[in-house]
């Protein structure tokens, strides 16, 4: 299939031109092609997320350009190991099994992972992220990690059609964030807050976002 290279390039130049500067823009690439990411690339995009190891592996393994690879999406812990190999951050770490199964294979592979905590800020079943009130034993397990490094926290909030619907949710993640910049113990990096997607990315910058995930926005309509 032909990638409209001009179509994904403006799109991208739209939306860097629209969010305030320390604002950076992931392209979330689940169902994409290399030529599609390789598009973004080229218009300027640098973070890629994908939601799966395997779907990760042959686009992580086969480009040929200088991307930093995210993973946004849940992580089983049986897949831990080829994840630190794959990714130069998981912004989907979201519980504490996964942490020592994260902090153990970093240890083997001799690597240090930025990490972000996923909240689940809607507190909905079946969905991923740590649920808020549990947020707190894993940054302090964290804490103890020489592999792990916490530099932020992630969330989707509640999808609905309607991206002000989301903003109570961003709140509290955001609110969630300074609480743990300022904590007694504090972590090396608190800088990154990742929120928002196409429908909702400016609600989100609004609340405190500097890291945005776009897929539909960038590529159009998923082709699956
Ligand atoms: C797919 C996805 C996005 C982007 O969603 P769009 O609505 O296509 O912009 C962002 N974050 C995560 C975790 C995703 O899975």
């Amino acid at each position: 299939m032909m990638v409209d290279q001009k179509v994904i390039a403006e799109r991208i130049q739209r939306i860097q031109k629209s969010i305030p500067d320390g604002v950076e823009m992931l392209a979330a690439v689940k169902t994409r092609t290399l030529a599609e990411a390789k598009t973004a690339f080229e218009a300027g995009v640098r973070l890629f997320g994908h939601n799966y190891v395997q779907e990760a592996e042959p686009m992580v393994n086969s480009a040929d350009f200088p991307a930093q690879w995210h993973l946004i999406g849940h992580l089983q812990r049986n897949k831990a190991k080829p994840a630190v190999e794959l990714f130069d951050m998981i912004e989907s770490l979201d519980s504490l099994r996964l942490a020592k199964e994260l902090e153990k294979r970093c240890a083997q592979a001799e690597k240090t992972m930025p990490v972000l905590i996923e909240v689940n800020s809607g507190r909905e079943e079946n969905k991923t992220g740590i649920m808020p009130e549990d947020v707190w034993e894993l940054v302090e397990f964290l804490h103890s990690c020489s592999r792990l490094r916490l530099m932020g926290l992630m969330t989707m909030g509640p999808l609905t059609g309607d991206p002000e619907l989301a903003r109570p949710y961003y709140k509290e993640t955001r609110r969630l964030f300074e609480e743990i910049a300022a904590a007694p113990v504090p972590p090396t990096e608190m800088r990154i807050l990742s929120m928002g997607m196409s429908n909702s990315f400016r609600v989100a910058i609004d609340e405190g976002a500097n890291l945005i995930r776009l897929g539909t926005g960038i590529f159009g309509p998923r082709h699956t």
